[in-house]
């Protein structure tokens, strides 16, 4: 009988490490407590509007990563982004540096939803203690439900949450415990008119934004005028407690302030990200214990960002094989 394996965690750190063991003929299962796949690459929709309020694009440097990203690109669940990027500080603006964007099609979601089609997800299951008992894992989750045995486990979720998951392994939850992740506030707004903003992106290095889009300057988006605007780290944290139906006019009165009047608002929503992006040093490399059949991966092992992610999931798929 092949070997049971259990991945908890369905962004694509998780998918991928899950879809390239069930490659290596392992019998594999995924849990995510949300009630979609994706994790932070992901699309938010409400009625006819589209928002990837997550990851917005992602770039590829890894030679690992490029025959996943040829695969994608033929099945055409992920499109090149030409859109116009700028780079702004507080007073200046430049053309941000030429390079190849990737997004997912229609949506940043759909890359996690095409692989998860070949796996088999649970989702809105929220796994809250592991157990290693007579060199087998248990996995219980929130409604008390048990599910095992398992030959192998992967965890694949940002460093805070893979933490209390770790008890059997000290080693590897002091490592994790060292990663911190920084909070993100992200305000998807469609505006009743176009805005007089001549770019499709903006990384802005100073101030209380960090980053804005035109999300319907990406491929295969509807052609209204959508753009997701995301808090830099400082501004979230001191707005952290604002209510969620307040939050949009806050982080939109900022942008005006840096880029001048913004036309009047048809639709806002905010989202709260616990845990965006790793701040500050991380492991390196995917956490291993080959004795205990333990892996953790995500984007926070190795730097960070979608292509790390990717990247975590190959590694630990490697390594436990
Ligand atoms: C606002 C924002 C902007 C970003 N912009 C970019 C960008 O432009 N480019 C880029 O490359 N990257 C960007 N990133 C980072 C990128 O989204 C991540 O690097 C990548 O998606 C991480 O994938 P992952 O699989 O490691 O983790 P995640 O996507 O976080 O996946 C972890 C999964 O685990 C699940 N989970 C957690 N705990 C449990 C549990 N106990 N039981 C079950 N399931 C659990 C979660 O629901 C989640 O689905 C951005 C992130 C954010 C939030």
């Amino acid at each position: 009988m092949a070997d049971r394996v259990a991945v908890v965690g369905a962004g694509l750190s998780g998918l991928v490490a899950a879809r390239n063991l069930q490659t290596a003929g392992r019998d594999v299962v995924v849990f995510d407590k949300g009630r979609r796949p994706g994790g932070r690459a992901n699309t938010r929709k409400h009625d006819d509007h589209r928002f990837d309020h997550g990851a917005q694009f992602f770039t590829v440097r890894d030679e690992r990563v490029r025959p996943l990203l040829n695969e994608w690109l033929d099945a055409g669940v992920v499109a090149p982004w030409n859109g116009r990027l700028i780079r702004a500080s507080s007073s200046e603006v430049e053309p941000a540096k030429e390079a190849a964007r990737y997004v997912g099609v229609p949506g940043m979601v759909d890359l996690a939803l095409a692989l998860a089609s070949e796996l088999d997800v649970r989702t809105g299951v929220r796994i809250e203690t592991l157990l290693r008992k007579d060199r087998a894992w248990w996995a219980t989750d929130t409604d008390g439900e048990n599910h095992g045995p398992y030959d192998q486990m992967v965890i694949a979720v940002p460093a805070p949450q893979a933490v209390p998951l770790l008890e059997a392994a000290p080693d590897l939850r002091s490592k994790a415990e060292s990663v911190t992740m920084a909070p993100c506030w992200a305000v998807m707004v469609d505006f009743d008119t176009p805005t007089d903003l001549d770019f499709d992106g903006a990384f802005v290095t100073a101030g209380p934004i960090s980053w804005m889009a035109r999300n319907s300057s990406k491929p295969g988006r509807p052609r209204t005028e959508a753009w997701v605007v995301h808090a830099a780290p400082e501004w979230t944290r001191q707005y952290w407690n604002v209510d969620r139906s307040e939050l949009p006019a806050l982080l939109l009165q900022e942008v005006a302030n840096r880029f001048g009047r913004l036309p009047p608002v048809g639709f806002t929503r905010a989202h709260r990200w616990g845990y965006a992006l790793t701040e500050g040093s991380t492991p390196g490399e995917v956490l291993t214990d080959p004795e205990l059949g333990l892996g953790v991966c995500g984007d926070w092992c190795v730097g960070g960002r979608v292509e790390g992610a990717i990247v975590s999931g190959i590694d630990v798929a490697q390594r436990l094989g």
